[in-house]
């Protein structure tokens, strides 16, 4: 899934190729795409695209009446749409303006989740699901690290990192980079990390989301999860990059816990079928 720094620089791209082209048509192309009815997206007919931006994993179209916020979910993607085709594969929903290519939101697979919400302009950060996001991570002070914690104790930090109610933008690869970056056990608890637990995450998070960026912004489309920078991520077996431990993985429904023994959890291999498996 796109994360932070993935969703950013592809904000500014699209920024960057269409900011001051008119809209001339919204149409979705599943009948989940567009998960608000007020305002109708033709309220921003005829407007020029002002800007994007990006709140959490969203990202924000703005016209002078409406404002579109675009989640991409697991599998979507944002994309320069030359062909316009009738069909597209994995479409989900177009935007057309009154020249050059239309942005088409494409989402693989058959989860349907990735959509377009509208909102009156002013207003998107404000309502749901936007308004139910915690701070933007890389913003987060040490102190206010702390507090989230205690607000949002008996929650593991691995967890809580890709709680968006908690703090905004982050998802499990970067919670696999961020644990390992801090040196701290992915299933440590937020309440019992205290303040220099705070402070190591808050230096993790910008490091982590820093070296994302600036990979992305190099780019001239958004990432492959296996080509973003990373020590643990992924790397199940490989040594870590820090002290040559082997990374190791707990494996969950849809998702892999990776961290390594020596920099998180004292030495402990935490128990994991899988992994015993792999490294037989
Ligand atoms: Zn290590």
């Amino acid at each position: 899934m796109p994360e932070l720094p993935e969703v950013q620089a592809h904000a500014e791209r699209v920024g960057r190729d269409f900011a001051g082209r008119v809209l001339v048509r919204f149409t979705p192309i599943t009948f989940t795409a567009l998960k608000t009815a007020v305002p109708p997206p033709e309220a921003a007919y005829g407007e020029p695209l002002i800007g994007v931006g990006r709140r959490g994993k969203f990202i924000v179209l703005e016209f002078e009446s409406v404002q579109f916020a675009v989640h991409l979910m697991q599998g979507g993607r944002l994309l320069v749409d030359e062909k316009q085709s009738a069909k597209p594969r994995g479409g989900q929903a177009r935007f057309v303006f009154d020249e050059g290519p239309a942005l088409l939101l494409t989402e693989a697979g058959t989860e349907r989740r990735a959509g377009v919400w509208a909102y009156p302009r002013g207003q998107a950060l404000m309502s749901p699901p936007l308004s139910e996001l915690g701070p933007e991570a890389d913003t987060v002070s040490p102190e206010l690290m702390q507090a989230l914690f205690l607000e949002h104790k008996n929650q593991r930090i691995h967890g809580f990192l890709r709680d968006q109610h908690a703090l905004a933008g982050l998802g499990r690869r970067l919670a696999n980079e961020i644990c390992h970056r801090a040196r701290i056990s992915p299933f440590a608890m937020t309440h019992k990390l205290g303040e220099q637990g705070a402070a190591a995450v808050v230096a993790a998070i910008r490091e982590t989301v820093d070296e994302g960026l600036t990979y992305e912004r190099t780019r001239s489309d958004m990432s492959a999860s296996k080509d973003r920078p990373g020590g643990v991520h992924g790397r199940t077996g490989e040594p870590c990059p820090r002290c040559g431990d082997t990374i190791r993985a707990v494996e969950y429904s849809g998702y892999t816990v990776n961290y390594c023994p020596t920099c998180q959890t004292g030495g402990k291999v935490l128990a994991d079928n899988t992994t015993s498996r792999f490294l037989k």
